[in-house]
């Protein structure tokens, strides 16, 4: 295995993420559609907490992206959104037959020039709600979570999945990501994008109850940033971008 710990020409693999990093402007091509998508086939639910947005079953994906498509859509994200099957260890993250790989193995299919993103997180498939293993007493087993984060990315990129997406906030699964990456010969191929800066308020609960059918007892303030002061936040934020700046979308001097 190489050992260097990371591979910047995934970020440039695909014709929209090399247009992210090409110029600073907003487009269509800018923007990424969330899509919730279940394991009830033919699912078309609304989700009560954004209007006008829901919850998809893999039988309504093509119909429903097709106009978007035809529109300009160039990118999409997408987050599982389980009906059964948790258990603590998030088992169906990465399930074959789940709704986040047949719904990559789709859109590919259907849909060959759009740039397909992974959420990747264990909260929506754990029955107890966190991102990760817990440990008896209730804390987060860090390292067998960042494992196994990892191994879900890898599975979603097999699937076909150019961006995989981390959402969950356990310390040092960029780097296990990257790794297993690179091990599988996938770095050079699959954008690695962090996108978590949770903090401890209810700004993100919309979009979460998006993803999930049911309310969790998890406490997310053992994971989440703290509140703090407002420019604190700015510096946190900052760091978290430069980090993401520095891995994935680096500024090229033009050639
Ligand atoms: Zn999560």
């Amino acid at each position: 295995m190489s050992d260097i710990s990371s591979i910047l020409q995934g970020g440039y693999n695909h014709a929209t993420s090399r247009l992210w990093q090409s110029e600073r402007s907003l487009r269509k091509a800018s923007l990424m559609y969330p899509i919730f998508i279940t394991d009830i086939p033919d699912a078309e639910e609304n989700i009560s907490s954004l209007p006008g947005q829901k919850r998809w079953g893999i039988n309504k994906l093509e119909g429903f992206l097709k106009p978007l498509v035809e529109k300009g859509l160039k990118s999409l994200i997408l987050f599982g959104v389980p009906t059964s099957g948790k258990d603590a260890t998030g088992s169906k993250a990465d399930d074959p037959d789940g709704p986040v790989i047949l719904a990559v193995k789709l859109i590919r299919d259907k849909f060959p020039e759009l740039f397909i993103a992974c959420d990747v997180c264990l909260c929506e498939y754990t029955d107890h709600g966190h991102c990760g293993y817990l440990n008896e007493d209730g804390t987060i087993d860090n390292l067998a979570s960042v494992k196994r984060i990892a191994e879900v990315a890898i599975n979603y990129s097999k699937a076909g999945a150019h961006c995989v997406a981390p959402s969950d906030m356990m310390d040092g699964r960029i780097k296990a990501i990257k790794e297993s990456l690179i091990r599988e010969n996938l770095g050079n191929k699959i954008l690695l994008m962090s996108y978590s800066a949770k903090f401890a308020s209810s700004f993100y609960g919309p979009f979460r109850y998006g993803s999930h059918y049911n309310k969790c007892s998890a406490s997310f303030r053992i994971i989440t940033q703290q509140r703090f002061k407002f420019t604190e936040k700015l510096q946190t934020l900052h760091q978290l971008l430069v980090i993401v700046n520095a891995t994935n979308f680096p500024q090229m001097p033009e050639v």
